[in-house]
């Protein structure tokens, strides 16, 4: 008989070790935050019954966002202030007889791993994957280096699968205490944990280096990168203030056009147009069409990205550049590299703003009008 398995998604840390400024699991892979990866995997292996998901105090709404579609087959629960009083919580949520509990942070599980934890559950109350270690070890002290043995040494990955009821009574006879994970847990209370191979695909998230590598790694070896680049111009004329990168300047000036005249936001959506060969704003968006008067330009760029999307391509860097004496745009360069990651799914370290003058020359020497001009990369899926 299969055993048949809840799945338990550890997704409440801070992660602010990775970088990027929000909890490593929500951050953007390959398009995708870290979270919807870890937990599709474990949602679409045919022995997953259900799926909870523990997040931090307050970040349901969060969370819910970053698993999109799944969050309709995912339950809740509000973590703990230390691992084990998160992983209570989440086990407080299981009903079936076997829980996986994985860190949100390992985004490159696969199904094997599941399978081999799960026929190590008939013959056990605890399954863990191990790997053996293969640098060389040390402790470091005020008086340098004292090597350490790595024999017999093993590194332990998630999921770490159990029998629910053992694992509970294992919790239960922890009293409050912390561990580091389920395993040293359950071995403290002297229940039976079998080490099955680890794979070393399955790494945790941890350092700016290693979201580096796992965008490499999601891109595979036949991914196709390709440029696009756009270029826009709205007049200036006096006003009450103006759209740029999705970001409102009060200003006595406005942008003149038929949307939002967003001048910054039309030269992205034609530049992801351009990498995805599929025409111009105009093509997709005519001045003509009664629809787009006052538009928030953000909704082009949003379609402009779905339909590249479609063909296949997802963004991996924008940066787009505002020629313009005024306003000033400077003390509003950060707002906008939030805004347009947020807007293109980006890290804010793949999100780039520059503005120039044209040294007094030209149109927007004299203040006549704004440019804005636009790079983005994309890669294939
Ligand atoms: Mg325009």
């Amino acid at each position: 008989m299969t055993v048949r398995f809840s799945a338990c998604i550890m997704a409440a840390g801070s992660g602010t070790r990775a970088g990027g400024g929000e909890p490593k699991q929500l951050r953007a892979l390959a398009g995708r935050p870290v979270l919807a990866w870890s937990a599709q995997i474990l949602a679409d292996h045919p022995a997953c019954d259900e799926l909870i998901v523990v997040h931090a105090p307050g970040q349901r709404e969060a969370i819910m966002a970053a698993l999109g579609d799944l969050s309709a087959r995912a339950r809740f629960a509000s973590g703990g202030a230390t691992r084990s009083a998160a992983v209570r919580a989440g086990l407080a949520a299981v009903t079936g007889d076997h829980v996986l509990i994985h860190d949100a942070a390992r985004p490159f599980l696969n199904s094997e791993t599941i399978d081999a934890l799960l026929a190590a559950l008939e013959d056990a109350p605890g399954a863990v994957p191990a790997l053996p270690v293969a640098d060389a070890l040390a402790r470091e002290a005020d008086d340098g280096l004292t090597p350490v043995g790595r024999d017999g040494l093993m590194r332990l990955q998630t999921p770490q699968a159990f029998r629910t009821d053992a694992l509970r009574a294992a919790f239960e006879a922890a009293g409050g205490a912390d561990f580091p994970d389920e395993t040293a847990l359950a071995r403290a209370q002297g229940l039976d944990v079998r080490a099955i191979p680890g794979d070393e695909m399955n790494f945790k998230l941890t350092w700016p280096a290693d979201f580096d590598r796992a965008e490499r790694l999601m891109a595979g070896p036949g991914a196709e990168t390709v440029t696009g680049t756009g270029f826009d111009v709205h007049r200036l004329a006096p006003g009450d203030g103006l759209h740029l990168c999705g970001v409102f300047i009060a200003s006595d000036l406005r942008l003149v056009g038929h949307s939002d005249a967003d001048a910054g936001l039309h030269a992205l959506t034609d530049a992801i147009l351009g990498a995805a060969a599929l025409g111009d704003i105009g093509d997709h968006f005519p001045p003509s069409d009664m629809q787009w008067k006052g538009a928030d330009s953000a909704r082009f760029l949003t379609h402009a990205l779905a339909l590249a999307g479609e063909a296949g391509l997802t963004p991996v860097h924008c940066d787009v550049t505002l020629i313009c004496e005024r306003p000033k745009i400077g003390p509003h360069k950060a707002a906008m590299k939030a805004r347009l990651a947020a807007l293109m799914g980006l890290r804010p370290e793949r999100v780039n703003i520059k503005a120039t003058t044209t040294e007094g020359l030209g149109f927007t020497g004299r203040g006549e009008g704004l440019a804005a001009q636009a790079a983005v990369t994309m890669r294939t899926k």
